[in-house]
């Protein structure tokens, strides 16, 4: 089984949203963060006219101060019920970790799992890789479930481009506890909680 990490397992989007506050001098709200977790860059840009940075910057800066910062992640809550409910599905099927968070950051990432559901995630894939020259290698979360033998059971994302992408490469759910999506088409598999995926799978 493969999970989502920022909106899936973790409630990460208040900590992102007072990071970028803080480092621009902005005073975003969550509403304005949700959805645009792709353009980023752009919302910034818009509140700060004066400011000059390309997406490059904004994202080197994002990865190097907030994505590989245990500080900024101390206080970053679980979703509801996935401590009670991935423990359990670890007993029963391999749990793996994809995110589009870079590999830089792989220790935060580990800080999480490690403090709440310890000892269940057995791999974590990075979509994005720096190397020594600065440019990304990028491993698309279905290019590296495609890539893992054995049955693949669900692939678990709160992002609805990333349910499509996956097409029939594993049969995919969208995760969307707050409604965000209801109106969307074209998405077979829904769960509304982790207490939902439980109900599913075990
Ligand atoms: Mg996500």
């Amino acid at each position: 089984m493969f999970f989502d990490l920022d909106g899936m397992k973790f409630k990460t989007l208040p900590a992102q949203v007072a990071y970028v506050n803080k480092r621009y001098g902005i005073r975003t709200t969550l509403s304005d963060h949700i959805g645009r977790n792709h353009t980023l860059d752009s919302l910034v840009r818009e509140r700060c006219p004066g400011l000059h940075f390309t997406r490059d910057e904004f994202y080197g800066d994002l990865a190097e101060n907030f994505l590989t910062s245990v500080d900024w992640h101390k206080d970053v809550p679980p979703m509801d019920g996935m401590t009670a409910i991935a423990p359990l599905l670890a007993e029963k099927y391999t749990l793996m970790t994809v995110t589009a968070r870079q590999k830089s950051g792989i220790d935060v990432i580990k800080y999480l799992l490690d403090a709440h559901i310890p000892k269940c995630i057995s791999e974590i894939h990075c979509v994005y890789e720096k190397a020594a020259d600065g440019t990304f290698k990028e491993t698309s979360k279905k290019d590296f479930i495609l890539s893992v033998s054995g049955e693949k059971i669900a692939f678990f994302d709160d992002t609805p481009e990333e349910i499509i992408s996956m097409g029939d490469t594993v049969p995919s759910y969208l995760y969307d506890p707050d409604g965000l999506h209801h109106g969307m088409t074209g998405i077979t598999n829904r769960v509304h909680s982790w207490w939902h995926i439980g109900e599913i799978f075990l």
